[in-house]
């Protein structure tokens, strides 16, 4: 075990040498910067069967989930990166109000220097190197930080990215909560953090000391509504897709449906015949579905169920980490019920963050409205329902990260669209643009010709009428 002072001088070193590499211009160039993004591409599709094994060994992930929600999305992140970078790229012409004339203003993208990116266990390949293509694109050195909990894919990483950047560009830190806290020590220029609030708030107190922006993508308890009009099956289908993908350990997944009592049943039904569709009648044996991350993990999603009613699933192996795909109807007793630390049962109160979906009773949309409201603002709504009106009632009524109307995660993957939080569910946003804004500095640069002299009517001594800009 290094002791803390060999902890601290190795993160000293790594962020010195990024320093270092990002003081020399080197990462400046466009040139420089298509060429990170085409090593990080290379980085992916010359080892896909190595990250697809290291995904399987870390969270059974099979080949196609992994493809689809790691490799492919990341893949189609930097593609997106690549096509539109020239143009994020260009300084583009500032305004200059009538009163300064004649001026002329640039506004001018420049990186912001070193950027630490500390990633989750849940996605570990997407949720590292997605940001980092942002980070490589605006042109910044970049320290990763895989998690600790999915040690394959962070092993895997930190062996291959000084084969992938032999400049130092990009280095990997390896390590928990004390290395990580030495990272936390030195000063970047920017961080960004995708984790629990808990840990966030621990993030963003570092960042204090050194005045370091952050951008916090966190968790909660992501809502849907499922209406009484919603196309039963098929909402019930994109439902079960979107909580059980990754055995539910997804921060955007449907964390409780809200529905109307007598809706209930149907859905019930509706969601054990997409979750048979899915995954086949025993998932534990199916090739396709994930397993908990850990034994502590496995611990806390099977105390929820304690005082639940399963109505769905909730056969578990503590050897295996297997949790089934779980509805349960959710002990609530309150009217109106809650969602949030009032709760009257845990599976309400916290993020469940595993495969364990509980039916929320609620007498009607506004009523779910009231609900959503009465707590943190969620990362993700989900909204099932074929009334325009009620879309529009949950758009207008409720504050969330996304909405998104008749699907599940999907957004997560529109590179166009930013992706964040609000509130307690994060602070900023990334993806395609979003990123290379957040990782950028828009620079204003205005010149102001000494001749002609105008800036002498700003200049005492002022005459009685003054000027007005
Ligand atoms: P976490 O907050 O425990 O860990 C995230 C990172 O922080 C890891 O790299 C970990 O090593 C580090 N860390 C943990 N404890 C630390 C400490 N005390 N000091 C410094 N660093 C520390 O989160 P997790 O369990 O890996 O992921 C689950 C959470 O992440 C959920 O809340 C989920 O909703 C959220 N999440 C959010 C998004 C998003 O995009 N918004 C995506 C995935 C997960």
């Amino acid at each position: 075990m290094p002791t803390t002072s060999e902890l601290s001088s190795r993160a000293h070193a790594t962020v010195s040498e990024a320093r270092r590499l990002f003081d020399s211009g080197a990462t400046r160039p466009l040139a420089a910067r298509v060429r990170r993004l085409r090593a990080l591409r290379a980085m992916l599709t010359d080892n896909e069967h190595d990250f697809e094994a290291a995904l399987w060994s870390d969270l059974h992930k099979g080949s196609g989930e992994a493809q689809l929600t790691e490799i492919g999305v990341t893949l189609a992140e930097i593609d997106h990166t690549l096509r539109h970078l020239r143009r994020w790229a260009r300084p583009r012409r500032g305004p200059v109000p009538a009163s300064l004339r004649p001026a002329r203003a640039r506004l001018v993208p420049e990186p912001l220097g070193v950027v630490l990116v500390l990633a989750p266990w849940n996605y570990p390949v997407q949720l590292l190197l997605d940001p980092l293509a942002g980070v490589l694109a605006a042109g910044n050195t970049a320290v990763l930080k895989p998690s600790e909990l999915t040690p394959a894919t962070s092993a895997l990483i930190a062996r291959l990215v000084p084969r992938y950047f032999p400049d130092g560009s990009v280095s990997v830190v390896e390590g928990g909560v004390p290395e990580t806290t030495e990272l936390l020590a030195q000063r970047f220029d920017h961080i960004v953090f995708t984790g629990s609030g808990a840990v966030g708030r621990i993030v963003m107190r570092a960042a204090a000391e050194h005045l370091t922006p952050v951008t916090l993508e966190l968790g909660g308890k992501s809502p849907v509504w499922f209406d009484d009009d919603a196309q039963l099956h098929r909402a019930a289908r994109r439902i079960a897709w979107a909580k059980y993908t990754n055995a539910g350990q997804t921060c955007i997944a449907p964390d409780y449906v809200m529905t109307t009592p007598d809706r209930i049943p149907a859905l019930v039904e509706a969601l054990k015949v997409a979750i048979a569709d899915l995954w086949g009648s025993d998932p534990a044996t199916g090739p396709d579905y994930g397993r908990i991350v850990n034994e502590r993990q496995f611990d806390r999603l099977v105390g929820l169920l304690d005082g639940t009613d399963v109505v769905v699933g909730g056969d578990h192996d503590r050897a295996e980490r297997y949790i089934a795909p779980t509805v349960v109807v959710a002990p609530s007793g309150d009217e109106p019920p809650a969602v949030g630390p009032e709760a009257a049962h845990p599976v309400l109160r916290e993020e469940i963050f595993g495969p364990v979906l509980p039916i929320v009773p609620v007498a009607s949309a506004e009523q779910a409205i009231g609900v959503i409201n009465g707590w943190d603002k969620p990362l993700a709504l989900y909204v099932f329902t074929s009334s325009a009106r009620t879309r529009r009632l949950f758009e207008q009524n409720t504050s969330s990260g996304a909405v998104v109307h008749d699907a599940g995660l999907v957004h997560a993957a529109a590179t166009g669209l930013p992706f964040g939080g609000v509130g307690a569910s994060g602070m900023g946003a990334y993806h395609g643009a979003y990123s290379w804004r957040t990782f950028s500095h828009l620079k204003p640069v205005l010149r102001k010709p000494l001749a002609p002299d105008t800036l002498r009517l700003a200049q005492p001594p002022f005459t009685d009428r003054g000027l007005r800009l």
